[in-house]
């Protein structure tokens, strides 16, 4: 075979024969920009992949994976340790809201999917409760692409290919309200009680049967559904009520992405039993994962012989050193120069821009919380998604790299974002949005 016909990468979540068509390549990045193939500088409006938070290409963490490749490239975690997983566990547990003190690395938001749902049904098994296996997730939810994820999950797309899935799992409804909520700014105002949906839920299947529910806090990649004001506590409230522990996904919400706070759950006032975070972990540079599980959860665990491994779960890569390395510079970086609070305080400026799209040719609704922010244009007859394909290719060709998730274009940039770079990111789009049909 020619090593340059491009034949060999199957890609992932990608038209594969499009593409090849029309290819869009990327070569270096460095702050807030790729460079294309051909020479031209995009805006990374998307975070690459909703993951680099701090900007491309940042010192310190390049020359922490560096030293780190030269000094130990691999060590196993399995029975034995290195400092730089302890350290990293210890970081990401100070960051993490409440007694969420216990890290469980792995290496992505699908693995640490699997990861929470495994430990929150072992935690029931080993405390007595073995009848306590079945899911609860939500319509829209996305977690990843295992097979714990896809069950949880609520996106046909993404299970209907995949056969019979994990058995004994059921779905809340999505909180999208385009009626009520339409243009609303941050959290939508309507939409709390859908939470009780799962007392329906429980009542149907009988608590003693439910182990745990899984949502993201903000679901992303359905296209920006930020929590209506009042839900996530009244779904704190219910799995306290019946035992269930509850689960937040936070691999987009988490570092700085909602603004002001690490993670959302803090920003929202929820704390979950476990939570699942990537992505910004190492700001996207080296692959990580981690499920952060509360006190209670880890100490249910710690109660048989010494010898014995409480909980038979683990990943080769887990707290890989260089991963690890990468974090900790990640978190450093984030702390140096308050990404955090910069994000809370840049997000009104991005609000407003993101919402001067409004009266813009087929936008229907746009939604806002943090950084990241959510425009839905109406389908074209018979060719759903096609419109939000078409604006995201030319923003492309015109500078500017968003996501799109079916019609809805997705906008996250890195959290050093500046005011003027918002309003060319915002530009760009206003100017494709008027003449797209
Ligand atoms: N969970 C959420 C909420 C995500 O948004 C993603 C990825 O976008 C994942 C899980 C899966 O992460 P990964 O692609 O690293 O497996």
């Amino acid at each position: 075979m020619s090593p340059t016909n491009h034949d060999a990468f199957w890609m992932p979540f990608t038209a594969n024969r499009q593409f090849r068509r029309t290819p869009r390549m990327l070569v270096a990045a460095d702050g807030m920009y790729y460079t294309s193939e051909d020479g031209r500088q995009v805006m990374d409006g998307c975070a690459g992949l909703w993951c680099v938070n701090a900007g491309h290409n940042r010192p310190r963490i390049t020359q922490a994976v560096q030293k780190a490749i030269a000094t130990l490239d691999f060590a196993p975690t399995f029975q034995m340790g290195h400092p730089l997983a302890f350290q990293a566990a210890d970081r990401i547990a100070a960051l993490a809201p409440g007694d969420l003190n216990h890290v469980f690395f792995c290496n992505s938001g699908s693995e640490a999917a699997d990861t929470a749902l495994k430990i929150a049904i072992a935690y029931h098994r080993v405390r007595g409760e073995g009848a306590r296996t079945r899911l609860i997730g939500r319509e829209r939810g996305y977690h990843g692409v295992g097979f714990g994820g896809i069950s949880v999950g609520g996106i046909s797309g993404n299970r209907k290919l995949y056969g019979t899935l994990l058995a004994g799992v059921d779905h809340l409804p999505h909180t999208l309200d385009l009626e009520r909520n339409a243009f609303s700014k941050g959290l939508p105002p309507y939409g709390a009680e859908l939470a009780d949906n799962l007392e329906r839920i429980v009542a149907l299947h009988d608590p003693s049967t439910i182990a745990a529910v899984m949502v993201e806090p903000m679901a992303g990649s359905t296209g920006v559904l930020p929590p209506p004001v009042g839900y996530l506590k009244r779904l704190r409230e219910i799995c306290d009520k019946y035992g269930i522990l509850l689960i937040f996904d936070e691999v987009i919400t988490g570092f700085g992405r909602m603004g002001g706070t690490p993670f959302a759950s803090e920003k929202f006032g929820v704390v979950p039993d476990i939570l699942t975070c990537a992505k910004g972990i190492t700001n996207g540079t080296i692959p990580m994962g981690a499920a952060i599980a509360r006190d209670h959860v880890y100490e249910a665990f710690m109660n048989g012989p010494e010898a014995g491994i409480e909980l038979p779960h683990g990943y080769t890569y887990s707290g890989h050193p260089v991963a690890c390395a990468a974090s900790l510079a990640t978190l450093d970086t984030y702390a140096e120069e308050n990404l955090f609070e910069r994000a809370g305080d840049i997000a009104p400026y991005f609000e407003e821009a993101a919402h001067a799209l409004r009266g813009l040719p087929n936008v229907i609704d746009i939604r806002n919380v943090g950084m990241v922010a959510g425009i839905e244009l109406s389908p074209r007859p018979g060719a759903p998604g096609a419109r939000a394909y078409e604006i995201f290719d030319r923003a492309f060709h015109k500078g500017v790299l968003i996501r799109y998730t079916g019609d809805v274009l997705a906008i996250s940039p890195p959290l050093i974002i500046q005011k003027s770079e918002i309003d060319q990111l915002f530009g760009t789009l206003a100017d494709i949005l008027r003449t797209v049909d």
